[in-house]
């Protein structure tokens, strides 16, 4: 009984905090929106994707860095308590999220493996100096110029697009999507889909919307800090424009694309970004990539001796919560 209760209880844990969580983030996101949205771009994005991915680092938090061991040092061994009903309903909603989260990332992972491996089959690969992502040059129907891989990211340009972009617009669009490779945006795209709420929570998929938005605005700006230039990244875009006329593969398949089909109002933003670096050539870009990792490191070091600290002390009281709940 004590490990079918453990896991039950864990489970229900889970559900609970990830449930209250995006109630709260949906609440934050609606409140803060404005403020968000007047930082650089780099940053807009990172803090949606953090406001996306919160219930679920939250939940898992709770779960096993206080719910389980307050549950394993305080719950006798030969514990005579029962499932309750409320308890294993609570336990069934956080399974069903567990296995719903861990089915579609098996399915987009494997359909992105699939369609990176057959693009693959059918290119050839290009000479870069300088780079370490992979560029291909792919024949057949698709019109596409994307950093398409999850944990091992390869460019793909296909042989129309590549024909009709000057040198120069061709490395202006190839240092955008080695931004997105730097950032991890096609990871990041993966954790947001398994995580994706049912479709009446729609601020959370608008935040998705937004999020992919500022990963493009940001993208741009990384490959202007790599030396690309605004007037050949904005020709590049609009030829690209001309030629996608619709997405070449599954929503399913994880691809950062110098432009992303589905959300067209970006077009208009970037388009006019660029036009504003153009015309004030003396703006300097601000990439802060490097501080926003210095100060993720920090926010996870502080968190650590934050838990470190106060585990002890809070464990009894997080099995006293589990008591009211068991009961
Ligand atoms: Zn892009």
């Amino acid at each position: 009984m004590f490990y079918i209760l453990c896991l039950v209880l864990c489970l229900a844990v889970l559900f609970l905090a990830m449930a209250g969580m995006s109630m709260l983030c949906m609440l934050g996101a609606r409140l803060l929106g404005p403020l968000v949205y007047s930082l650089a771009p780099a940053r807009i994005a990172n803090r949606l994707f953090f406001i996306r991915m919160l219930p679920l680092f939250f939940a898992c938090m709770v779960t096993f860095g206080f719910a389980l061991p307050a549950f394993v040092k305080f719950e006798p061994y030969s514990t005579g308590e029962m499932v309750s009903l409320r308890l294993l309903v609570l336990g069934a909603l956080g399974a069903f999220a567990l296995v719903a989260m861990a089915v579609r990332a098996a399915i987009i992972v494997r359909a992105t493996a699939l369609v990176q491996q057959q693009w693959r089959g059918h290119s050839e690969k290009l000479y870069f100096k300088g780079m370490n992502v992979p560029v291909y040059c792919l024949d057949g129907p698709h019109s596409v110029l994307a950093a398409l891989g999850i944990f091992k990211p390869e460019i793909f340009v296909s042989r129309n697009i590549a024909r009709a972009l000057s040198p120069e617009e061709m490395s202006a669009a190839i240092a955008h999507e080695r931004a997105h490779v730097r950032s991890f945006d096609n990871l990041k795209q993966l954790l947001m889909k398994i995580t994706r709420p049912p479709r009446w929570l729609s601020t959370f998929r608008l935040t998705e919307a937004a999020w992919i938005n500022a990963s493009e605005v940001a993208a741009d700006e990384a490959a202007l800090a790599i030396g690309a230039s605004p007037l050949d990244l904005s020709a590049a875009l609009v030829k690209v424009a001309r030629l996608t006329s619709r997405p070449s593969v599954s929503k399913m398949v994880t691809a950062s694309h110098l432009l992303p089909v589905a959300c067209g109002s970006a077009m208009e933003v970037r388009m006019s970004h660029l036009q504003e670096l153009l015309e004030d050539k003396n703006s300097t870009c601000p990439v802060d990539a490097q501080n926003g990792k210095s100060r993720m490191l920090l926010s996870l070091v502080l968190l650590a001796i934050t838990y470190a600290a106060c585990v002890n002390t809070v464990l009894p009281w997080v099995h006293e919560a589990l008591e009211a709940l068991v009961r």
